[in-house]
């Protein structure tokens, strides 16, 4: 029996369909597309707010989120790690970011121009190519049904369950109407790993970071609101290299693996993550994570099936 429709098949729509699940509710997760074909297996994808303003539901999501992968990561779970992160910063900032109280412990020291100091803290880091697939696998063996389809209009999934959750992503913005929804460019570059473990996030303008997972090293990042086009482009390519090399000099002469780029799912005024009441039934918003959705996703996903009444 399906209790829950869930529609998204991303991150946001796996962890929801996986605490749906653990509180009992027969669940049906429907997407168009698989996990590895999703923005979710685009990103970087390490724990941290990425542009994402100070909100308390978004700190408690993000705390229970780290937890989460911490304990996960402890438990060998695939595609699941913790990284030492040094983060430079640039402006004038003296006290804890807003987001410290819900990353452990996070050290401070001064650092040389031009920046102006040094957060250092313990990241989880998740390899989503692995990490999508294992999500997915291990929804089904706990009951939970997935079909390959999309859904045209929200009442489509209504005929099937009282509930649904809508976590499309992008998606949504038209799905939904909600024109507050809009596309965040951002390309990547995988290089070979030199033997790095360290994660480096230089806070200038754009953001440039060194992610080292397993096998590669990620490196970033642009940030491009409004532009919708998913072909990386050679240039952005050569630019993202020459920042990571000037930032860890390690990296220089590090062959290229690859290259993505992905549409965050920004949303002007935050997340939305509400209940709708309608004639037909419940619907449970859970979309606008933009460049977070890693970061906030298991947090997300307890409210989410609060929400959902499971
Ligand atoms: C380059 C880049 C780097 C990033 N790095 C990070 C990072 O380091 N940390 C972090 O936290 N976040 C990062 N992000 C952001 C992160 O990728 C997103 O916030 C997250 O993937 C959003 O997840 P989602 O499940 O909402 O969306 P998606 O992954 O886009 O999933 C949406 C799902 O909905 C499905 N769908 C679409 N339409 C329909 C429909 N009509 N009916 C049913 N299903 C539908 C899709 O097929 C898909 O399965 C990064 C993003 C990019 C592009």
């Amino acid at each position: 029996m399906t209790d829950v429709v869930v529609l998204g098949g991303g991150i946001i729509g796996l962890t929801a369909a996986m605490r749906l699940r653990r509180r009992g509710a027969g669940v049906t997760l429907w997407s168009p597309a698989g996990p590895l074909d999703t923005v979710s297996a685009v990103a970087a994808a390490v724990w941290y707010p990425t542009r994402t303003d100070f909100d308390p539901r978004v700190l408690r999501w993000a705390g229970a989120t780290y937890e989460h992968f911490r304990r996960e990561a402890r438990d060998g779970v695939p595609g699941v790690l913790m990284r030492q992160t040094r983060n430079l910063e640039r402006d004038d900032s003296t006290g804890e970011p807003w987001w410290a109280a819900a990353a452990g412990k996070v050290a401070y020291r001064a650092a040389t121009a031009p920046w102006t100091r040094e957060v250092r803290f313990e990241a989880p880091l998740v390899e989503m190519d692995v990490y999508l697939p294992w999500l997915r696998d291990r929804f089904e063996r706990t009951g939970g049904r997935v079909v390959e389809r999309g859904a045209q209009r929200l009442e489509e999934a209504l005929a099937e369950a009282p509930v649904v959750v809508n976590a499309t992503g992008l998606a949504a913005g038209a799905l939904c109407g909600d024109p507050a929804v809009h596309p965040v460019r951002g390309q990547i570059v995988l290089v070979a790993n030199p033997g790095i473990t360290v994660s480096v996030r230089d806070q200038g303008e754009p953001g440039t970071y060194v992610h080292p997972r397993t096998r590669d090293v990620v490196l970033g990042g642009t940030y491009d609101a409004d532009e919708w086009s998913t072909t990386p482009d050679p240039a952005t390519r050569e630019a993202i290299i020459a920042r990571c090399v000037a930032l860890v000099p390690e990296l220089a002469g590090a062959p290229v693996l690859g290259e993505k780029a992905g549409l965050r799912p920004a949303r002007h005024g935050g997340p939305r993550v509400e209940a709708e009441r309608r004639p037909e039934g419940t619907v449970v918003h859970a979309y606008g994570h933009g460049g977070a959705g890693m970061t906030l996703s298991w947090g997300c996903a307890d409210e989410v099936a609060g929400l959902a009444g499971a």
